[in-house]
């Protein structure tokens, strides 16, 4: 009561809160997901526009360079990308849109969405997933960077940076950080549409662990854009694990469109209507938003760079003692970890080469725990193409891929 001395009535007061909502409305649109709110100036049109246009690019790019697209590329495979594609698309947040999976040719490991009605694949992810749900476990992760918003949250970042009075946010480290709290959501997002789609929800997590025994963590070799392999693979099965109860092997779960909006993972805020109070709660709801994401994204920089750090004091203070190829094809190394530093586990090592202007990465996993004054054992399998006696010849190094303290 109190609110409405200042103005005359509580009509005005509702009127202004109606205008209030609609400036909300203006910078920001409701996340789809949970109903918190997220930073897009965008509305869905003018994203789907600035979104496809890109994609249409990609399109005549490869037609002018005479690829192809879709069945051009492969028949085959384009069928059972879009049957796969189309019920995860079903289940997802915005199946009442027109979407189309592009596929092109190209031998990367890799697909892509601008957050229009798109999703690019790559024909090389393709032929390197192993079944049907591996394949919906990407195509759900894409689905969902564009349900959640991710693309043009991304264009935004100067207005956080407006919003947090931080000129930290330009930091690449931090933007990266951010980046990873996309593909953290987008990962859980998309198993649930697996899940709901019928597709084993435990492929996303089996992604990752071939990933990580194949390629490591790289933990200090870049500034991470991504979560690095193992967490992801841990993550994945505990979302995996959590949702499994509303998968049915290879049918669409009836019950898909309420559990979109409430289920294991989230439960949709039931957000009060204009005129009611919304308005203010809208906008706060911007504000803090933006404010939880830049906290968790700062929190997030921070680990990352803790963790690189350690990993980096702790390669210094190993000493190769002996590299012997046990095979043709298997390199074994021996390491003496020299620090006082604390027990290891988790240890994996890396070997980079460069060959035919191409560098390539092998890891060696090494079991159990390395404490401090111990010497241990990293062996490397090679591929056909390359022994032991090729790569001595080749310009490398070894490199500490990741080690967690025990
Ligand atoms: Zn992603």
């Amino acid at each position: 009561m109190l609110l409405c001395l200042g103005l005359s009535g509580c009509q005005t007061l509702q009127r202004v809160d109606q205008s209030l909502y609609q400036v909300a409305e203006a910078v920001s649109e409701e996340d789809r997901v949970t109903g918190r709110r997220s930073l897009s100036l965008a509305d869905r049109k003018a994203q789907i526009e600035a979104g496809n246009a890109y994609v249409e690019q990609v399109i005549a790019q490869e037609k002018k360079a005479g690829r192809g697209i879709n069945e051009q590329v492969d028949k085959a495979q384009y069928q059972r990308l879009v049957r796969v594609f189309d019920r995860v698309h079903r289940v997802s947040h915005l199946s009442q849109e027109r979407w189309q999976p592009i596929l092109i040719k190209n031998e990367q490991f890799n697909a892509f969405t601008t957050g229009g009605t798109y999703i690019v694949v790559f024909s090389g992810l393709m032929n390197s997933v192993k079944d049907d749900a591996e394949l919906a476990a990407v195509v759900a992760h894409e689905i969902a960077h564009t349900v959640a918003n991710h693309a043009f949250e991304r264009r935004t970042m100067s207005q956080l940076t407006a919003l947090t009075g931080s000129s930290s946010a330009r930091r690449s480290s931090y933007q990266a950080a951010f980046t990873h709290e996309n593909e953290r959501e987008a990962d859980r997002i998309g198993i649930l549409y697996c899940a709901l789609a019928g597709y084993d929800p435990l492929a996303a997590s089996r992604i990752w662990q071939r990933k990580y025994t194949e390629e490591g963590n790289a933990r200090a070799l870049f500034n991470h854009d991504h979560p690095v392999n193992a967490e992801r693979f841990e993550e994945a099965k505990t979302v995996g694990d959590a949702v499994k109860t509303y998968y049915r092997r290879d049918q669409i779960n009836p019950d898909h469109a309420a559990l979109l909006e409430n289920n294991v993972l989230w439960q949709k805020r039931q957000g009060a209507a204009a005129g009611d109070g919304g308005g203010l709660a809208a906008l706060l709801g911007t504000a803090l938003g933006a404010y939880v994401d830049h906290e968790t994204a700062k929190q997030e920089e921070q680990r990352q760079a803790a963790r690189s750090q350690f990993v980096k004091a702790v390669e210094a203070s190993l000493k190769l003692e002996k590299m012997t190829a046990v095979e043709p094809h298997l390199l074994e190394t021996r390491w003496l970890y020299q620090a006082r530093q604390p027990a290891l586990q988790g240890v994996v090592m890396g070997i980079m080469v460069k060959r035919d202007d191409k560098v390539l990465r092998y890891v060696a996993h090494v079991e159990g725990l390395v404490k401090p004054g111990q010497v241990f054992v990293a062996r490397f399998r090679l591929p056909d193409d390359l022994t032991v006696e090729q790569l001595k010849q080749l310009p490398g190094k070894f490199y500490l891929d990741d080690a967690l303290p025990r």
